[in-house]
């Protein structure tokens, strides 16, 4: 007979060391995640990409020391943060788009790139339980679409159709990942 595994054992990363793990103490609600503390630092908005750039290259060493150190009750959400300027950056980086090395320079919000992708569109997402252990269950999202046309791609039926999926919107889609854990936990 072959047990099931155990299910959430994180117990790995407590056993550490150097103490439990930064990707611990995140799922653990202890620490805020990057995305939250980047949230929370004040950025100007300026109009141009390389005033953009700028004033992001000037925020990374506030946003490291920030993120070594801030706790929950630190937070403040300014109008416009450090993260609201990266999303601005990305914007415009899109409108002739050099996110990758092929650099087509197309407008990705009108025109069709090499990778085909316009939207993201999601092709599966599920809890992954074929991890290594510390990290079962995983969320798993797996999008459509890419830049690159490996010939032994093992994805190739997603990563060469980026039509194939569906375009979720992605409040509804953190509600899912919400609704999907909290099913496990309560499964275990
Ligand atoms: S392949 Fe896609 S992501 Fe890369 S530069 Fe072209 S349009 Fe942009």
């Amino acid at each position: 007979m072959v047990n099931d595994p155990p299910r959430y054992d994180r117990s790995v990363w407590r056993k550490s060391p150097t103490g439990p793990s930064e990707l611990l103490k995140i799922t653990s609600n202890e620490k805020p995640s990057r995305m939250k503390v980047s949230s929370s630092i004040f950025a100007e908005s300026p109009m141009d990409l390389d005033a953009m750039i700028n004033e992001h290259d000037q925020i990374i060493g506030e946003y490291h020391s920030k993120y070594n150190e801030i706790s929950w009750d630190e937070m403040i959400i300014p109008d416009f943060s450090y993260f609201d300027l990266k999303i601005k950056i990305a914007e415009n980086l899109l409108e002739k788009c050099v996110l990758c090395e092929k650099k087509c320079e197309i407008d990705r919000r009108f025109e069709i790139g090499s990778c085909r992708v316009i939207k993201p569109v999601i092709a599966s997402e599920f809890l992954h339980m074929g991890e290594e252990k510390p990290l079962v269950p995983s969320h798993t999202i797996f999008f459509s679409g890419c830049n690159f046309k490996c010939t032994y791609c093992q994805n190739w039926d997603i990563s060469q159709h980026p039509d194939r999926g569906i375009v979720l919107d992605p409040v509804k889609l953190g509600l899912i990942i919400d609704l999907r854990t909290q099913a496990r936990i309560n499964e275990c």
